[in-house]
């Protein structure tokens, strides 16, 4: 299997991946009060888009992902995302960074 290596020879096999810019909170030292410009739905990765490059980076060694946000939980197809993301040959461990709001929301 090929290995991600950076320039200073340092071997990668963890990725973190934002799956929106969107979040239900507005913590200070995250959002300004003024909010963001969030970008439109049509620009966001599709989950499609995001299995395709997860794919791409377990071929490159990477086996640990972390989904971001955002809050990854305002998307609907997150527990698919996550689903689809596991079922990547290569891939060992998948996790998540939320805010917890939406947790009981999604089990
Ligand atoms: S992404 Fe995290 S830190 Fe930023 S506003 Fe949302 S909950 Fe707060």
């Amino acid at each position: 299997m090929e290995k991600l290596y950076d320039q200073y020879d340092r071997v990668h096999d963890y990725v973190r991946l934002s799956i929106t810019d969107r979040c239900n909170l507005r913590c200070v030292y995250c959002m300004p009060k003024e909010g963001l410009p969030f970008f439109p739905t049509d620009k966001v990765l599709s989950q499609d888009e995001i299995v395709q490059m997860i794919e791409n980076f377990a071929e490159m060694g990477i086996s640990k992902v972390r989904i971001t946000g955002g809050e990854p939980l305002l998307r609907t197809d997150v527990v698919d995302i996550v689903r689809r993301i596991k079922a990547v040959k290569g891939i060992e461990d998948v996790s998540i960074t939320t805010n917890g709001l939406f947790l009981a929301k999604k089990g």
